[in-house]
């Protein structure tokens, strides 16, 4: 078994108060699965959760000893094409310094921008693209941030739900901006997340999920030959259930030694670069 097999950079704890699992059993649960290292990536929404909750998660990970290098991150939401999220370094800094590395996702988040005086959401198909395209880049852009989490996964869910697309496959997002984003990913170093749920969904038969494979095995094509780094995540937040425990990352890790990579394409926290 390589590195790759023994890491999980996307595992949920503090899902919704109060916490259906402690730090402690997830990560015993990950040290019985093998793990090397783990992190922890509770979402940081803009109302929830109160932000206190990662500096409990530092704590818990600084107190329990164990043989697997947990690193503490947070899946910051990230609410418009501008690039606005919750996180306000004035006001978090004492959260932002517990923290090993900040992640962020786009989660049609954008119920929640008028707080950011945006007034309207895309709904045609070339448009949402466009928007979430840009949405990302800013992401990549954001020196406080280091990994981005399933990219355009949010994309396809709403064009998917718009009744725009018949799947959640990366093939509804045109080439050309799957390189862009690539280009980017590799010019300012960021880790981007192959995301196991799709392809586990895939495999289960999902409705939605079918032929998922074909359109991630071009974006993983695209991002190695741009010289991206990968990270790998399980999004688990229900250890013990279905596809969700950590360390169930088998499909990406697959799909990426099927498209060519390995240890070495992978993106590292901090301290063991
Ligand atoms: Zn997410
Ligand atoms: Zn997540």
């Amino acid at each position: 078994m390589s590195l790759i097999d023994k890491v999980d950079f996307h595992v949920h704890v503090a899902e919704r108060y109060p916490y259906k699992y402690s730090v402690e059993e997830v990560i015993r649960e990950a040290e019985r699965r093998g793990l090397s290292y783990m992190t922890l990536t509770d979402h940081w929404r803009p109302y929830d959760p109160d932000p206190c909750t990662f500096l409990w998660e530092r704590r818990e990970i600084d107190r329990i000893k164990t043989k697997v290098k947990v690193f503490l991150s947070a899946e910051v939401d990230i609410v418009d094409s501008e690039g606005h999220s919750p996180v306000k370094p004035s006001l978090h800094k004492e959260v932002i310094e517990a923290m090993d590395y900040l992640s962020a996702a786009s989660h049609l988040g954008e119920p929640w921008t008028c707080e950011y005086g945006k007034s309207r959401i895309p709904m045609d198909k070339l448009e949402i693209i466009e928007y979430e395209h840009k949405k990302h880049l800013s992401i990549l852009r954001n020196e406080m941030f280091d990994v981005i989490l399933h990219p355009y996964g949010s994309t396809v869910a709403w064009l998917y739900r718009e009744g725009h697309a018949k799947t959640f496959s990366l093939k509804e997002i045109p080439e050309v901006y799957l390189r862009e984003f690539a280009e980017y990913a590799a010019l300012y170093g960021k880790g981007v997340e192959i995301n196991n749920v799709p392809l586990a969904a895939e495999k289960e038969g999902v409705k939605g999920y079918e032929r998922i494979t074909e359109g991630y095995e071009t974006f993983i094509k695209i991002l190695l030959e741009k010289g991206a780094k990968l990270t790998i995540g399980s999004d688990c937040h229900y250890c013990d259930k279905h596809w969700h425990w950590p360390g169930w990352t088998k499909e990406a890790v697959q799909i990426i030694k099927r498209c060519g990579g390995s240890d070495e394409d992978l993106w590292l926290p901090k301290g063991i670069r």
